[in-house]
């Protein structure tokens, strides 16, 4: 490190250009030395000193072409460690074991795959519910912006009735237990793409692609049998239940449906809890009311 911090006065920028001034000069103290020799003594002819010099020229440019070649996966290593602090992502670079640019490359390797592995944790952290397991709010916003253009179908909003006395009777832990248990329930009605995430507190959000807010609503409320058939827990002997609202979901109009299911989720508050209401429901009875 020394020698390499001492010599940087020559060629600053360049490093193959050091290493060749160095080798240059390393190989041609015999060949000047000889020269010198035969032109003191005569015993040296003026074609003998132009072929050697011309060979000399050729030799400089091979070498000048190796080493620029032979330095080129440092370059690349350079390259891969700024995309890196960039927050890039970056290929596996090529290794041939067994020397110091192997050994250089398999680190730059290994610090990417490290980097990576970081990344995709904290993306994992900051888009997963650490309670229940399932997305957050974030995460849910986040697959759907990253669903398929023209998706469509059901949102539903869900607000566990009256969960404020589990916590109350049965104690903050009890509570958790019943947020997990109840996301669990709902991860089981979920297809491949389909979409789960609480939504912050006791309250849950879905959204089910390609079907109808009527097909929505007949999977909420199949859940909630079982919430009473098979209870998570029972408050003072009854088992606990949701309300949910369900509305139709068309890509570009998210806030919309939000809003709409909202709505809705409000009315099966006010309905009495333990319900499902589809938003076109609520917008049949805002019409008559
Ligand atoms: P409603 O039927 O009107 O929805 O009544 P509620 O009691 O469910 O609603 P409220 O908003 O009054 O209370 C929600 C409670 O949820 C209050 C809060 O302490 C509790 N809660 C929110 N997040 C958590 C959590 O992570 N763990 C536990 N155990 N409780 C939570
Ligand atoms: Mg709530
Ligand atoms: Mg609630």
């Amino acid at each position: 490190m020394q020698f390499y911090l001492a010599t940087s006065f020559l060629f600053p920028t360049s490093f193959r250009a050091r290493l060749f001034a160095l080798c240059f000069v390393a190989t041609h103290v015999p060949l000047l030395s000889y020269i010198v020799w035969g032109a003191a003594t005569g015993r040296i002819a003026a074609g003998e000193v132009i072929l050697l010099l011309l060979a000399t020229v050729i030799g400089a440019g091979i070498a000048l072409a190796g080493m620029g070649a032979l330095l080129r996966p440092v370059d690349a290593a350079a390259e891969a460690l700024r995309t890196l602090e960039s927050g890039g992502k970056v290929a596996p670079l090529p290794v041939a074991r067994g020397d110091v640019v192997g050994t250089l490359l398999s680190g730059v390797n290994r610090a990417a795959g490290a980097s990576e592995a970081r990344a995709s944790a904290l993306d994992l952290a900051a888009h997963e519910d650490v309670l229940t397991g399932v997305r957050n709010r974030r995460g849910f916003l986040a697959d759907i912006a990253a669903a398929d253009a023209g998706g469509r179908g059901a949102i539903v909003l869900i607000d566990l009735d009256h969960f404020k006395l589990v916590n109350d009777r049965l104690g903050h832990d009890a509570g958790d237990r019943v947020l997990r248990g109840f996301a669990e329930r709902l991860s089981g009605e979920l297809r491949r793409r389909d979409l789960l995430a609480r939504w912050g507190g006791e309250e849950f959000a879905m959204l089910f692609w390609d079907v109808t807010e009527e097909e929505a609503v007949r999977v909420l409320e199949r859940v909630a049998r079982t919430l009473i058939g098979d209870p998570i827990e029972r408050i003072e002997g009854r088992a606990v239940t949701f309300s949910a609202g369900v509305a139709r979901y068309r890509q570009g109009a998210l806030d919309a449906a939000l809003g709409e299911a909202d709505e809705a989720l409000y009315l099966a508050k006010h309905g009495g809890r333990n319900r499902v209401v589809a938003a076109a429901q609520a917008r049949q009875s805002q019409y008559a009311g």
